[in-house]
């Protein structure tokens, strides 16, 4: 029985683990879990979930819930956050925490002497260097769970890391992937947050609709698989049924296929290195596919992805400058405060603005990620004057 706790468990990834641990309750419990502000979908979940520790992010709403659940701990903000990563009566911490926010929690959960299963992509694209000292200092390993690292991973099994010869992480190119760049002045919040293939939450699907996401994504496989990024490419599937592939030094090439769908890789990340049954309601079959395509990605259609391969080649703060301004950035187009493209624009002039500087603490790794929100936040204001 492994002893799980859940951060970020109303959000998408989140309710699909509680998916998983429902479907093998002989493999899984989860003792702890955090829930932000979505109070309803958190006591939904408490429904079928005996937790023994809660975090929520307002201290007014854990006041509230210790006198409805006098047998649950409530603690809350981000510190509540590291009191559940740094406990030590738990066996895995599953990470679906969005943003910069997850990085702590993950550092602190390492340190105590924990695994990590990682969906908060921006831990490590914000601190991967430090998450690496983390792991290595401590002995500790992160289990992916975004869909394309979990298939890398799924690649790996059985191969000798030496003899990679790349990573070829497969893209759909998101909710505009038909529209050239001219034609992307005015689109919508709304048409924004269709993704063809996959359901996720706003700010993920928002990123994948100028591939900032698929860039996050170059810098974690460069972070979890320690491999130069000269090594790591992206390829365009809009089918997203090659889940991404590893090419070997004999140039055999190593895919992992699927329906998209996010519960296999946390499954995955969660029974690793076993592989169990999975209720699933339409699993693949390539028959019904009938065609796959893939292409090589335009960089100047998204110059975001082009920029998490400066920013990650160049390392030090820029990483997490990128993803605070992006943060501030994605947010600010949600609200409908600037325009689609703006987004690009603030998250490229941060990283070519900010004074370059090494990572060495936790506290560069902050001044970093308040240098980019602050950045962003002035472009935003002044736009909207
Ligand atoms: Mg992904």
């Amino acid at each position: 029985m492994k002893k799980l706790t859940l951060l970020g468990a109303t959000g998408s990834i989140g309710t699909q683990t509680v998916d998983i641990v429902l479907q093998h309750p002989e493999l899984f419990e989860i003792t702890a879990l955090s829930a932000g502000h979505n109070i309803a979908g958190l006591k939904k979940i408490l429904e079928d979930i005996p937790a023994k520790t809660v975090c929520v992010s307002e201290e007014r709403d854990a006041e509230t819930l210790r006198g409805e659940y006098p047998d649950i701990t409530f603690v809350s903000g981000d510190e509540g956050l590291c009191t559940l990563a740094a406990a030590d009566d738990y066996d895995l911490l599953v990470n679906a925490l969005v943003g910069f926010v997850g990085f702590l929690p993950t550092l602190k959960a390492i340190e105590s002497g924990h695994d990590v299963a990682l969906a908060n992509k921006e831990t490590l694209v914000c601190g991967g260097a430090l998450i690496d000292r983390a792991l290595k200092q401590y002995g500790r390993v992160l289990y992916p769970i975004d869909s394309e690292h979990s298939a890398i991973f799924q690649c790996l099994q059985g191969n000798k890391k030496e003899q990679v010869k790349r990573l070829i992480i497969t893209a759909s190119g998101g909710s505009f992937r038909n529209l050239k760049r001219d034609e992307l002045k005015d689109v919508t919040v709304e048409q924004a947050l269709a993704h063809p293939n996959w359901s996720m939450g706003a700010k993920i699907t928002i990123d994948s609709a100028n591939m900032m996401n698929k860039g996050f994504e170059v810098t974690e496989a460069h972070w979890l698989f320690d491999l130069p990024y000269e090594q790591i490419d992206v390829v365009m599937h809009p089918e997203s049924i090659v889940h991404s592939m590893v090419e070997y030094c004999d140039h055999s090439v190593i895919g992992q296929l699927g329906a998209p769908d996010m519960r296999l890789p946390i499954q995955y990340a969660l029974t690793w290195p076993d592989r169990y049954f999975y209720r699933q309601d339409e699993p693949l079959d390539l028959t019904k596919v009938g065609t796959l395509h893939f292409s090589a990605p335009d960089m100047e259609r998204y110059p975001l992805l082009a920029l998490a391969y400066e920013a990650g080649k160049k390392g030090g703060n820029l990483g997490a400058v990128m993803n605070a301004a992006n943060e501030m950035a994605n947010q600010a187009f949600r609200n409908k405060e600037i325009p689609f493209l703006m987004i690009e624009d603030i998250v490229i002039d941060a990283v070519h603005t900010v004074p370059y500087k090494e990572l060495e603490t936790v506290q560069d790794l902050i001044d970093a990620d308040a240098w980019g929100r602050q950045f962003a936040l002035d472009k935003i204001r002044s736009y909207k004057e």
